[in-house]
């Protein structure tokens, strides 16, 4: 602790709940912290056919809303895509960047990751970066280049005042939706080596970036992650689809 960085915790909901339970759920987040102050700043990341009604329910309350992907350009003939611009006028606020599941499963890969974190930054909205090291990558112990070939490859697509917004998530891939999870003295030192990693970029800002843990974080293995020195918060799957465990979460302050 010791610094004054923003913390977060931030519901990923993937590709789960219709748009009826999304906006059930987030009506009952909002009911169950009124006159309340949390002690990490929430965030919900609705599939994109919710974002609409979620934002309508959070609306004036201290819960934020981000979208889970963006699309590159504003309008136009492109099928299927949904651009910031869009996501922006939606509501969202936030964007989270570069999932290793959209790394994964869609073929996106650092230069596309980099494009999208300027587009987002164009379509007004703060991106959240997802890094994080397979599992052959870290049983070969190359987490640190990995992890400083995802980073710096922002630097080339990303202006320094993009860069400035962003949130960082440490996701190693091994620990996402498996129940593992890294030493929480490891995922801190990853965490350090980021915001060092951007410290060649921006200097004066890198130790405003907030940087996250993700990957099986629950309400009984949060506190061993939000005690770290750099670690500012967490980005959560799972754990966040049932509305107790969620506020569990959001009010741990360490
Ligand atoms: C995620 O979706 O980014 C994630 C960390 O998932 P889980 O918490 O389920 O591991």
């Amino acid at each position: 602790m010791g610094n004054t960085r923003e913390r977060f915790l931030i519901a990923n909901w993937k590709m789960h709940k219709t748009v009826g339970e999304s906006r059930a759920f987030a009506r009952e987040v909002v009911r169950r912290i009124k006159g309340t102050t949390l002690r990490n700043q929430l965030m919900i990341c609705p599939t994109a056919p919710s974002l609409w009604a979620v934002g309508q329910e959070l609306s004036g309350s201290q819960v934020s809303l981000g979208a889970q992907n963006l699309d590159l350009g504003r309008e136009g003939a492109f099928t299927g895509a949904t651009s910031g611009y869009l996501l922006h006028e939606a509501g969202a606020k936030w964007v989270i960047v570069g999932h290793s599941e959209r790394r994964q499963y869609f073929a996106e890969g650092d230069d596309l990751i980099g494009q999208k974190v300027a587009q987002a930054w164009e379509s007004h909205l703060r991106p959240i970066v997802c890094v994080g090291e397979s599992l052959g990558e870290y049983q070969e112990a190359r987490t640190i280049s990995v992890i400083t070939r995802q980073i710096e490859a922002l630097f080339s697509k990303a202006t320094e005042e993009a860069l400035r917004t962003i949130i960082v998530a440490y996701e190693p891939i091994w620990a996402i939706g498996t129940g593992e999870v890294p030493q929480p003295s490891q995922a801190n030192n990853v965490a350090a080596l980021i915001r060092k990693i951007l410290a060649q970029k921006i200097p004066d800002d890198a130790d405003n970036i907030p940087v996250l843990y993700g990957g099986s974080v629950s309400p009984k293995n949060i506190h061993q992650f939000l005690n770290e020195p750099h670690i500012d918060g967490a980005l959560v799957g799972g754990a966040s689809l049932q509305v107790e465990e969620l506020l569990k979460m959001a009010d741990i302050s360490s």
